[in-house]
């Protein structure tokens, strides 16, 4: 599953593909998963930014002279397996034509959504209108974050809402609670615990990011496609997926247990839970 730091990837990826380019032609089979994508047709793309793990390519019409407000946004969500590639293959379910040349979207277990929408219009797309803000952003402040966890329900289900913070998937929320030793299912941080898993996310977050950052060479053609969840980055994960392995910390046998219907790692000697 791409979480932010591959999404992340992905944008800087397509950008110099996509940026300033005009979209001629959107081709698909699946109107209820690409909505609305004929209004990006001749338009330009006159951005491209990310929130938590959604693309969002501003569009302006292009004849629009510099400067005016942008109208329209294409939305992104790359679901398990999405990802863009200059071939064709045979999961490829959205062809994208521009001026400059063609991106297609791959998607073997076609989870991925697209939508044109108005700019900021995301009331179709709960997660992204109540998203908290990006880990690595200024707006991540340290104070907010340790007073919404002082009144948190289990940790790891509340930071995979992305209303704490935006962006952390199942693999980054095991890390993160693994570096800040807590467990998965505390309810209700202190204060110090609060601000340990701040330092976590933005210490796991960051990290990510810059090892994907170090993979942008190989161009959006060599994009590796990945299988299921991981994979992605040659990231040293310390929790994620080592049911069985002795701890980096203390050597004790990793867990494996589910946790709002996600498998969840973490040491149980580590981290255990504290009794309020
Ligand atoms: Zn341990």
């Amino acid at each position: 599953m791409p979480e932010l730091p591959e999404v992340e990837t992905t944008r800087r990826k397509i950008e110099p593909l996509l940026l300033g380019r005009i979209i001629e032609r959107i081709s698909h089979d699946a109107p209820h998963k690409y909505r609305n994508t004929h209004l990006a047709e001749g338009k330009r793309v006159s951005g491209l930014s990310r929130r938590g793990k959604y693309l969002l390519l501003q569009l302006t019409d292009s004849e629009a002279a510099e400067g005016l407000p942008h109208d329209l946004e294409l939305i992104v969500h790359l679901g398990m397996t999405g990802g863009f590639r200059l071939q064709a293959g045979q999961h490829t379910r959205v062809t994208l034509t521009t001026d400059a040349g063609t991106l297609h979207f791959d998607d073997p277990r076609r989870f991925g959504k697209m939508a044109v929408v108005a700019t900021g219009d995301y009331g179709g797309m709960p997660t992204l209108a109540a998203m908290g803000p990006e880990p690595l952003s200024d707006d991540f402040g340290e104070a907010e974050f340790v007073r919404l966890a002082r009144e948190c329900g289990a940790v790891k289900p509340w930071l995979l809402s992305q209303k704490p913070v935006s962006g952390v998937g199942n693999i980054y929320a095991d890390e993160s609670l693994w570096l800040a030793q807590i467990h998965p299912a505390q309810t209700k941080l202190t204060a110090a615990e609060a601000k340990k898993l701040y330092a976590a996310i933005r210490e796991v977050m960051g990290a990510a990011v810059e090892a994907g950052g170090s993979s942008l060479g190989e161009g959006v053609g060599n994009y590796r496609q990945h299988d299921g969840e991981g994979g992605w980055f040659q990231v040293q994960h310390h929790a994620y997926g080592k049911a069985g392995q002795p701890c980096d910390r203390c050597g004790t046998p990793l867990e494996k247990i589910v946790l709002g219907q996600r498998g969840t790692h973490f040491c149980p000697q580590c981290q255990r839970v504290r009794r309020a």
